[in-house]
């Protein structure tokens, strides 16, 4: 790991009492010892000549080998989505509809498989791949099969097109529900794509490759290229692309941009964030607390729209800061395949290094760090559940994206300077309000400029919701009726 020290918590004390283990099945998924670009239907050998192994964060174990596309394999992914695209943009709409449902109904048949094959490969909980990546994968799918033969009633009065073919650059936090969220829109729309899963999350994308076989989606019409950044930029450089849709960092997504400045093609960025989640004194102090909790240490806090500042009301700090710790003990980090596991392995040592070191600017900057007591596992990639206290507005800690399980507490007095301080970031992309007053979440809501307002509840998805970002969070929506707009053009 580098320079960087592993970090660990405080040393284990012996719990009172423990859970079994509960080991989710692992046989339930077999992977191919290697798996080669998913191009015109076909899983295709690279002419790049190049693999990469995809190993697990929790165990360091090697799980498969996978293509590294170069520039050439891009290029065919593109010719292949092109010449897909003549027929698939006439097929009936209701036609395209069944595909969507084909893909949404084998999605929920082989759900345990995914789940596991997503846990093993992102290190994430089994309960959260079970219980919201594949549910909410397969509830995508179903939702734009339902609007593929009603696009003229989405937009009344305007004659909508598709696109094209649609370049998909998706990150490791959500493997399968970002790739659900890209493809399902693209191709409700009538639009082809080529899609680039995360090079540390490879195998669920390779795995929908054999759904879309099952689902006899037409070839070409959906194409999987994977490997690192390079290929993402090759994919991005492409002449024969129509739109970007991107989700990672805000970092790549300003390349992105410049790179498509003065052509013709249109982008959707869904980038970072810096969420602030806004407790009254007037909240339900427990309900805050869990929705704290998932707020931010769902999916190790690999969550763009995470809750990572907490701006709590200053007459309630201390009772709300010595409940979240309380809570926060009770949160078991291990095996992301034990079904009793709330917190699973951090997805990368790289993430890991970046959260160490921010972690380490915000002792050095003066903040006050709480890790519960807990056991983090040997081998792998972990880090502990953190609180830090006494944080200001300057600290580093307050005002980058950690991508991890790290939350900065915050306080204020009126609702004018939560408003004040949760605007005070270059993100915008979700907020959270607790409060009784429902009169009030609508106030703040109208105040925050956050794609998305939870109000009495964190970390909330629905295909029918849009979500996306303002400032150096993006621009574009996803879900919804308005996560048609970005793949069609109107006549
Ligand atoms: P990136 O933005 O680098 O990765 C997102 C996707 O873009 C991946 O598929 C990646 O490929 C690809 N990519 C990387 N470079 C390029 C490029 N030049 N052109 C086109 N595509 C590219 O995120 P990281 O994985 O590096 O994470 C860094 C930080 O970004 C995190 O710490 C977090 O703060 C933030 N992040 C935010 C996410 C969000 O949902 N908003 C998601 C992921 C990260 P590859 O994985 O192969 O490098």
């Amino acid at each position: 790991m580098g320079a960087v020290e592993k970090p660990r918590a405080e040393v284990a004390t012996t719990a009172a009492w423990d859970y079994a283990p509960a080991p989710e099945a692992r046989e339930i998924v077999s992977f191919e010892r290697r798996y080669g670009l998913f191009i015109g239907g076909e899983q295709v050998a690279p002419r790049s000549r190049s693999w990469f192994t995809t190993i697990s964060p929790s165990t360091e174990e090697p799980l498969a080998e996978v293509a590294q596309g170069g520039p050439k394999d891009v290029g065919l992914a593109v010719d292949a989505a092109r010449e897909a695209f003549r027929t698939w943009s006439r097929r009936k709409p209701s036609e395209r509809a069944k595909v969507l449902f084909r893909i949404a109904r084998i999605l929920q048949e082989r759900a345990r498989e995914l789940a596991v094959a997503e846990s093993l490969d992102g290190g994430k909980p089994i309960k959260e791949s079970r219980d919201v990546d594949l549910p909410l994968a397969a509830a995508h799918f179903f939702y734009y099969a339902g609007w593929a033969d009603k696009l003229e009633y989405a937009f009344p009065g305007r004659r909508p097109r598709p696109l094209g073919v649609a370049a998909q650059i998706v990150p490791w936090n959500f493997p399968l529900l970002m790739l659900a969220w890209k493809i399902a829109p693209a191709l409700a729309c009538g639009n082809t794509v080529v899609l680039k899963p995360a090079e540390t999350t490879p195998l669920t994308a390779m795995l929908f490759a054999d759904v879309c076989r099952q689902a006899e989606v037409p070839p070409g019409v959906v194409n999987i290229v994977t490997g690192d950044g390079s290929t993402g930029a090759y994919l991005v450089r492409e002449q024969g692309i129509d739109k970007v849709a991107f989700t990672g960092s805000t970092e790549v997504g300003k390349a992105i941009q410049r790179e498509l400045a003065g052509r013709e093609v249109s982008l959707t960025l869904e980038l970072g964030g810096k969420a602030a989640n806004i407790v009254f004194d007037d909240c339900a102090l427990d309900q805050a607390v869990e929705g704290i909790v998932n707020g931010i240490y769902f999916n190790q806090g690999h969550v763009c729209c995470a809750g990572s500042r907490l701006l709590v009301q200053e007459s309630i700090h201390d009772q709300l800061v010595g409940k979240l710790k309380r809570r926060m003990s009770t949160l078991r980090v291990g095996d992301p395949l034990d079904k009793n596991t709330d917190v699973g392995a951090i997805n990368s040592s790289a993430q890991l290094e970046r959260i160490a070191e921010l972690v380490q600017s915000g002792v050095e900057e003066g903040a006050e760090l709480y890790q519960p007591p807990c056991r983090l596992p040997e081998k792998g990639w972990w880090f502990a559940p953190t609180v830090f206290t006494n944080v200001a507005q300057s600290h580093r800690i307050a005002q980058e994206e950690i991508f991890g399980p790290v939350l900065s507490v915050l306080t204020f007095r009126t609702p004018d300077e939560a408003v004040e301080k949760a605007n005070n970031t270059m993100y915008g992309l979700s907020a959270g309000v607790w409060t009784e007053k429902g009169s009030r979440i609508l106030w703040m809501a109208e105040r925050l400029r956050s794609g998305v307002v939870w109000g009495n509840t964190f970390n909330r998805f629905d295909p029918s919701s849009p979500f996306g970002g303002y400032k150096e969070s993006g621009f574009g929506r996803e879900g919804g009726r308005h996560g048609l707009e970005p793949y069609l053009r109107f006549e």
